[in-house]
């Protein structure tokens, strides 16, 4: 590994010893981009990698509401501003609460770089708080909501930050954060926030995109191995919104989705919960329960359940862990291995620990694609909505699709150009990361040190 990037990696875990995931992210993305550095000692000159890995900005607030009781609650808000270079800052917010700095720090540099791959001009941000919206009334929400965006809003606009949803913030949270953000404003700035309702400038396609994009990823991967997704079996995790868009297109394209899972375990349907709308609109009602609970799936469709279980030993063809991060650990490669699977596409952000990661790269026989590629649909359809905002315009469902399809087709063709420029074959991991990253190093250089 190149020197300098060696020292970074090593700087980041002395600094940050007490931020595992932002750690773990820095030194996945930092060791793949090592023959780019090499091949720009410039680089190193300014020392761009330290000033790449510290957020331009982040900031904590606290967010203070009253239950149904009249009970009032204090919970802590995070923004994360990574990277401007490329654009404002955009990514998501996460309602859960394990959410800390470190895992808004390791979402906002994936996104710096997921960002970058999309081709629209977005910077990468993230924010969230811990607040856990399991079992909360929708006045509670509504509560919790206005309270985080009376804290935030005069840290975002349409050309400063733009957030939208991630896990525990859907379509709900982000109109009540938008009624919050006009109402204190008095604009009608609907660009500020993404994954909006599709009265008050929501992207048609914006719900099922991250989902959709990731069976395009797959579908241009499989192409590459001259194979067809039609047939092909998926294990799923999760069963929120990017599960249910994978498992709708699943629906469309003839693929079936034979696993979903929860906190209380997963699901096996070896009909496939593709193999109807039915089943997969089932998904919303679950999601929308708030119960978090897929044993409900198990229940209603009469499948089996497997309490306290992760899909991961179910042979299929294609693997997508798509519900959270570092879900997929040594033990479970291991078993995805010996169960002879070609396709590792991950979906949630970093869902594999670095070692399981390594180790199924290694396979000579398996594929496996990053979540910031696959994910990237999400966003990228979010940067359409902001185009469509700014331009006071709506485009059809057909018309965003079409732009989706083309966009996930051209991170994968960007990652494997960028992969077999520095010798490393068909490596879409390293491929994204180092894709993603030449970009952000290049406007960095080019607006000078600061
Ligand atoms: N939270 C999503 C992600 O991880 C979407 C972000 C966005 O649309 O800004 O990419």
């Amino acid at each position: 590994m190149n020197a300098y990037v060696a020292s970074v990696i090593e700087y980041v875990k002395k600094k940050h010893a007490n931020e595992p995931e932002f750690v773990q992210t820095v030194e996945e993305v930092l060791s793949s981009i090592s023959p780019v550095v090499d091949a720009h000692p410039e680089y190193e000159k300014v020392d761009l990698l330290t000033r790449m890995v510290e957020p331009e900005r982040m900031f904590t607030f606290r967010v203070v509401w009253c239950d149904d009781n009249g009970q009032w609650h204090t919970n802590i808000g995070y923004r994360c501003q990574f990277n401007g270079a490329i654009g404002p800052y955009k990514g998501g917010i996460r309602f859960q609460p394990n959410v800390c700095p470190s895992i808004i720090k390791f979402l906002g540099f994936e996104q710096t770089f997921k960002n970058s791959l999309t081709g629209l001009p977005m910077g990468g941000g993230k924010g969230g708080s811990d607040f856990d919206p399991a079992g909360k009334s929708d006045a509670e929400i509504m509560r919790f909501c206005q309270s985080f965006m009376t804290a935030l809003y005069r840290y975002i606009g349409p050309d400063v930050d733009v957030p939208a949803g991630d896990m525990g913030v859907g379509g709900r949270e982000i109109g009540y954060m938008y009624g919050q953000y006009r109402r204190l404003k008095g604009v009608w700035e609907n660009g500020v926030l993404t994954g909006k309702g599709f009265t008050y400038g929501g992207s048609l396609t914006r719900p099922e995109a991250t989902g959709y994009g990731a069976m395009y990823y797959l579908q241009e991967v499989l192409a590459h191995e001259g194979e067809t997704i039609e047939g092909k079996t998926i294990a799923c995790a999760g069963f929120g919104n990017v599960t249910w868009g994978i498992c709708k297109k699943a629906h469309h394209l003839g693929a079936k989705v034979v696993t979903l899972s929860g906190p209380d375990g997963y699901i096996y349907d070896p009909e496939g919960v593709s193999s109807s709308m039915e089943k997969v609109d089932y998904l919303v009602t679950m999601r929308n329960s708030g119960r978090n609970k897929v044993k409900d799936y198990a229940d209603k469709f009469g499948v089996e359940f497997f309490p306290g279980q992760k899909p991961w030993g179910v042979k299929a063809d294609v693997i997508m862990p798509s519900a959270m991060q570092n879900d997929v650990h040594m033990e479970q490669a291991q078993q995805i291995v010996a169960n002879g699977v070609k396709y590792y596409i991950e979906v949630a952000n970093m869902p594999t620990t670095n070692d399981a990661l390594q180790y199924l790269m290694s396979q000579p026989n398996m594929i496996v694609a990053p979540s910031k590629a696959v994910n990237a649909g999400g966003v990228a359809v979010s940067g359409l909505e902001m185009s469509q905002n700014s331009e006071r315009i709506v485009w059809s469902a057909e018309e965003v699709d079409e732009k989706l399809k083309g966009i996930m087709k051209t991170i994968h063709a960007m990652s494997v150009e960028a992969a077999e420029e520095y010798g490393l074959g068909y490596n879409l991991v390293a491929g994204a990361n180092i894709a993603g990253f030449k970009k952000v190093a290049t406007a960095m250089m080019e607006q000078g040190c600061f």
